[in-house]
This record gives C-alpha cells, sequence and structure tokens, in this order.
C-alpha cells in the first residue's frame, strides 16, 4: 500500500503540533498543551518522529503545575515504562507529587526506598530536601544535611554541595534554628579546594524506543535504511569512516575561574561575555558546531583553572595556545567532561539544572568560531 503522506510532510506536521504545544506553554494554557502532546503521541508517525518517554514527562509536568498529582504520577510511570531515565532517580519526582499531593506516608517511603537503591546519589538528598522545605523543615534539615555529608564523602562529582547549603540556611532561619559555623566553614573549604572526581557511571536502564532500529512507516514511506535526506546520508557515512578516536576537547573555565580569569586577562571579553552562563552557552554553540563537522568523534570539555595555567604554561598563560595545550593535557589525564550530558543529566556547566533546560537547547555556532 502506498504511503498516505510523504516523508516530508510527516515532519511538518510534527513541527507543527510541537509549535501549537510551545504557544500554549507560552500562553499558559494548560489544556490545550496536553492536547498537543496527546496529538503527538497519537500521530501514525509517533514511533520514528517521537520520543514518546520526554513528551510523556513534560506531560507529567504540566499535570504536576495544574495540582493533577494523580495523573502527573500516572504520566511519570508511563514515562519510566517508555525508557525515560534521569538524575536522580526519576521515580524521587513521583515522591516529589506525593510530598506535594499531602501523601506524607508513601512519599517518605518512596524516598526512603530511592535512598537504599543509591545512597551516594546527591541529587536525591536535593530533590528531598527541596520537596520538604516548608512542608516539613525539619525533615528538609535533616536530608539536606545527610546530602552535604554524602556530597563531602563522595566528592560531589556534579557541584550540588552549593545549592544544598542555601537551602540549608533557609530552612535553619524558618525553624528558628542558630546556623552550624562549623559546618558552613567545612563546607566552604570543600567548595574552595574541590577537584572534579572521577567519573561516576550511572546506570541508564533500557535505551528509549527512538535507539532501538526503527521500523519502516506504512503511513510516511519513512525507511530507516533509506534516509530521505541526503545531509542525513553524508552525516552516517562519514561517522562510520571517522578514523580511530583522537581526543577533542575544548578548553571551558567553571564559574569561579572564569571569574578569576576575567580579571587577570580582562581581554577575553572582547570575544566572549561576562556572564557565566551566556559563556558556556558560546562553548555549547562551539561544541555542536563541532560535533557537525566531526560525526562519530567523541568531544569533551576540559575544565580550566588559572593556577594549573600559570603552573604548566608560564608566560603562555593567558594565550589561546596555552588553554588548548592545557585542554588537551586534562583530557589526556582523564579530567575533562562528558559531552553531551544526557538530556535528563545536571548540564556539563555546573549550572546545576538538567542539560535540557540549561545549554541544551543552545544551536550550534554558524561558522568557524
Ligand atoms: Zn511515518
Ligand atoms: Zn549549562
Amino acid at each position: 500500500m502506498a504511503p498516505r503522506i510523504t516523508y516530508e510532510q510527516s515532519s511538518e506536521q510534527i513541527r507543527e503540533l510541537w509549535d501549537r504545544v510551545d504557544a500554549a506553554r507560552e500562553a499558559r494554557g494548560g489544556e490545550a498543551e496536553l492536547d498537543g502532546y496527546r496529538e503527538l503521541l497519537d500521530h501514525p508517525c509517533a514511533h520514528h518522529q517521537v520520543v514518546d518517554h520526554e513528551v510523556l514527562d513534560e506531560i507529567h509536568q504540566v499535570l504536576r503545575r495544574l495540582d493533577r498529582y494523580d495523573e502527573a504520577i500516572q504520566a511519570k510511570r508511563e514515562a519510566i515504562d517508555a525508557g525515560y531515565r534521569s538524575t536522580p532517580d526519576p521515580e524521587a519526582d513521583i515522591a516529589e507529587c506525593l510530598v506535594e499531593a499531602g501523601l506524607r506516608a508513601e512519599a517518605d517511603a518512596l524516598f526512603a526506598e530511592l535512598r537504599r537503591r543509591d545512597p551516594d546519589e546527591v541529587w536525591l538528598y536535593n530533590s528531598a530536601g527541596w520537596a520538604y522545605s516548608r512542608v516539613d523543615d525539619q525533615k528538609a534539615l535533616r536530608w539536606l544535611l545527610d546530602g552535604i555529608q554524602v556530597a563531602l564523602k563522595t566528592g560531589d562529582p556534579d557541584q550540588v554541595i552549593g545549592q544544598l547549603l542555601d537551602m540549608t540556611r533557609d530552612c535553619w532561619d524558618r525553624v528558628g534554628a542558630a546556623h552550624d559555623a562549623e559546618m558552613i566553614a567545612r563546607v566552604e573549604v570543600f567548595q574552595r579546594d574541590w577537584v572534579r572526581p572521577p567519573y561516576r557511571s550511572r546506570s541508564l536502564g533500557k535505551p528509549s524506543r527512538l535507539d532501538e532500529p526503527k521500523q519502516r512507516c506504512a503511513h510516511c514511506g519513512f525507511d530507516p535504511d533509506l534516509p530521505p535526506s541526503s545531509a542525513v546520508t553524508a552525516a552516517k557515512s562519514r561517522a562510520v569512516e571517522a578514523p580511530a578516536k583522537m581526543v577533542l576537547s575544548l578548553a571551558w573555565f567553571p564559574a569561579d575561574e572564569w571569574r578569576l580569569a576575567m580579571e587577570r586577562w580582562p581581554d577575553l571579553l572582547d570575544e566572549l561575555p561576562a556572564d557565566h552562563a551566556e559563556y558556556s552557552q558560546r562553548i555549547e554553540a562551539r561544541l555542536k558546531w563541532m560535533s557537525k563537522l566531526t560525526p562519530g568523534q567523541a568531544l569533551t570539555v576540559s575544565p580550566l583553572s588559572v593556577n594549573e595555567l600559570d603552573e604548566t604554561e608560564g608566560e603562555n598563560a593567558g594565550s589561546g595556545e596555552g588553554r588548548s595545550r592545557l585542554a588537551a593535557e586534562i583530557a589526556l589525564t582523564g579530567r575533562a567532561l562528558r559531552w553531551p550530558p544526557s538530556r535528563n543529566d545536571a548540564c556539563w556547566c555546573g549550572s546545576g539544572r538538567k542539560y535540557k533546560k540549561c545549554c541544551g537547547p543552545t544551536p550550534p555556532a554558524e561558522d568557524r568560531p
């Protein structure tokens, strides 16, 4: 049977549906946004055009904003079944919903279970501390203080400890407790001397539907073995032919170091924005640009420090060459950050937000940066 529509028409319809949900979200039209997501999931081409677990997660978030907790939890469970993964465990979102719904016993039990499963996941303590804040500040405090201990013990790979301490201070203020000056000092020393610990692999569970081999589509004629666009074909064949891995790593200053670097070498600001989030987005744009040029090539980000530049590069510490050389050295010694993180993981830039809500949406740089 001949396809009903072309692949291009299918892509156009999917794009229009996404535009509709975006417009509904901007207009805070919760119901219209939900309808749009459901239409996306029901589209005959959804199996090759839509990442169902991401759409289900969006549905979860809208329902939660509308205080429809039962349905929100249901949507999250469907998202997890469809392959949704996140840090912390996506069930932490369900536990947060249970707190918001006032189902405290169930929430307590689920948070406790998640902690048994992965006691070293700092993000879980962040989630529970946030969920219980203002609802039960004593319980929030216990989670936050435990989280700080876990961060100190594990080396805090995602730099969550600052957020945990901020929330702890707010809790102390609300319950009228004295601030623990000794602990604050310990955290501040830890933050000052922080070095990224070795990468800790997290279990990712089963792959999402779009990662599985795609099926032919009777509706639009899409054939996974015959990519419709020549650009995709070219990218694919180049990826297959890519030579043995060499490490490509981009130099980048984490927030604290960026402040020091700007003071030390003000001419950095000729090319780059002072705001650290904007600066990181600029790096993200370059990474996307590089990844388009070198399909199949692993890319990483090398976090530079002004001290290490001084120590290894001496007079050349402030030069682009010096930064590139140190970036390569950091990558070779296994200290670079993997890029890109998965959408639901913490952003590589250290903002503490999910990649999809932080640097993820940044488009690639246009020309040679
Ligand atoms: Zn199709
Ligand atoms: Zn970011």
